[in-house]
């Protein structure tokens, strides 16, 4: 007798498997594909590298698709604060009334990971912890208890390979996912999205900027403040100052403009100096500080599942509306020139202009935007000088619009 195959599965060929699954991380130290613009996001650490050359940042920037599938649709360019900080439904400032000691300002993130798992909104937080042997080696998890994602609270400001951990989720039973991250891995991530093994999945953005290797923080702290290896945060902040905290409880200050800028010129990594994504146009809802008042946090409700998001910590927050004072424009083309003659000015006069700034100079979503201008024209001379072929191809509308308002030197 004949056997019955129309019982039988049809074999499986290579073309019906999806290509995650036949595809292995990258071994550690590979050249990955997007070669000296790599930011380390993570995702050729994983299997999702399959995907990689349709969702690098770097090799493929995709803001409006993004954006739709993401939110519903793109930012409005003709909206100045759409131009600006990516499609929202509401922004504001806010402060928990208890802040959680330790974190980088007052713990907003921390908070709302704490209570997506409190309250079974999600099943674990994607974030980053710190090498058990040096505070500012990140070490990306997926935090399942509170305690976890607590004790992963500051910024660990060097390159983070975030999704590298996504090559946990396939058997780890964890179906709704709150990923925290930084502009270039929320973009990988939106990008593999739909082939995840997740039912729900929620973005919690930080704004970003400047980020540097581990080497390379070496190098801006020891040619920044007085004992750098007793730094343990620091934050550029919107008194036009970076302000460190030492280990013994010390504050130390330096202002912006007494930077040692021909030092700084290269610190930056290579991904951060051609990066347009500085307010994470990918995120639910984004929690940084440049749009809000000195001391406060400052937060942009994307769509619903930001709200949602937010709904889990507002009764717990003094929240006030946002405000913008002062003009940039000049400040930000002065500072254009400066920078590409890198001059370091002495400290006296970074001190005296750094008095005046903060007393007349812009202040909350100005502020926000001072910081956006200057380093979008930055990133555009700096990607013009060195991959000419990828202007044209990498710098998105939004962006475009935005330095076209500035004169940059050849
Ligand atoms: P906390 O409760 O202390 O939580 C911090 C969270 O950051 C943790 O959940 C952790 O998982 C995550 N994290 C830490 N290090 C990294 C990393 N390297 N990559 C990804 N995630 C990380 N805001 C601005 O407004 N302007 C900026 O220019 C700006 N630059 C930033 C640069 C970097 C590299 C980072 C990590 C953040 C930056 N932010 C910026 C965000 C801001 O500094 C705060 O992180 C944010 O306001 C949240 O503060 P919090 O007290 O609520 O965070
Ligand atoms: Fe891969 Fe991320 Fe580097 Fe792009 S930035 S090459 S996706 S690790
Ligand atoms: Fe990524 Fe841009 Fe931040 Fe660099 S500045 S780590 S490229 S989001």
């Amino acid at each position: 007798m004949q056997p019955d195959t129309t019982l039988r599965p049809a074999p499986l060929t290579s073309a019906a498997i999806p290509p995650h699954e036949r595809a292995k991380p990258l071994a550690k130290g590979s050249t990955y594909p997007a070669k000296d613009l790599c930011s380390q996001c993570g995702l050729c650490d994983s299997r999702w590298v399959a995907y990689v050359n349709d969702s690098c940042a770097f090799l493929h920037q995709r803001f409006e698709a993004m954006e739709t599938a993401a939110h519903g649709r793109s930012r409005d360019l003709d909206h100045e604060d759409e131009l600006y900080f990516g499609v929202q439904q509401r922004m504001l400032t806010a402060r928990l009334q208890q802040p959680i000691a330790g974190a980088q300002w007052t713990g907003i993130v921390s908070r709302i990971g704490v209570r997506a798992l409190e309250t079974g909104l999600v099943d674990a937080v994607l974030c980053v912890g710190q090498s058990e042997d040096d505070r500012f080696t990140p070490v990306p998890r997926l935090a399942r208890t509170p305690e976890e994602v607590l004790s992963a609270r500051v910024n660990k400001p060097t390159l983070s390979p975030n999704l590298e951990v996504l090559e946990q989720l396939p058997g780890s039973g964890i179906k709704k996912l709150l990923a925290i991250g930084v502009g270039c891995q929320i973009q990988a991530l939106r990008a593999v999205q739909p082939t995840l093994p997740l039912e729900e999945l929620f973005v919690l953005g930080l704004p970003c900027v400047d980020n540097v290797s581990r080497q390379g923080l070496q190098t801006f702290l020891e040619s920044t403040v007085s004992s750098p290896n007793t730094v343990v945060h620091y934050e550029f902040m919107q008194d036009f100052r970076i302000h460190f905290r030492h280990s013994d409880g010390r504050e130390e200050t330096v202002p912006f403009f007494g930077l040692d800028t021909p030092k700084l010129k290269n610190v930056f990594a290579p991904s951060c100096l051609s990066c347009f994504d500085y307010t994470n146009a990918g995120a639910d809802l984004v929690v940084g500080y440049m749009g809000a008042s000195f001391g406060r946090q400052w937060l942009t409700v994307r769509n619903p599942k930001g709200q949602q998001l937010l709904d889990l910590v507002e009764a717990e927050l003094d929240t006030a509306p946002v405000t913008s004072a002062g003009q940039r424009q000049a400040a930000v083309q002065q500072g254009i020139e400066a920078y590409d003659k890198a001059v370091k000015l002495p400290l006296w006069v970074a001190n005296l202009i750094g008095f005046f700034v903060e007393r007349f100079g812009p202040k909350g979503l100005e502020y926000g935007r001072f910081s956006i201008d200057s380093h979008f024209t930055r990133n555009a001379l700096w990607l013009r000088r060195n991959h000419p072929d990828k202007v044209e191809e990498h710098i998105p509308a939004f962006a475009r619009r935005i330095i076209s308002r500035y004169r940059l030197p050849d």
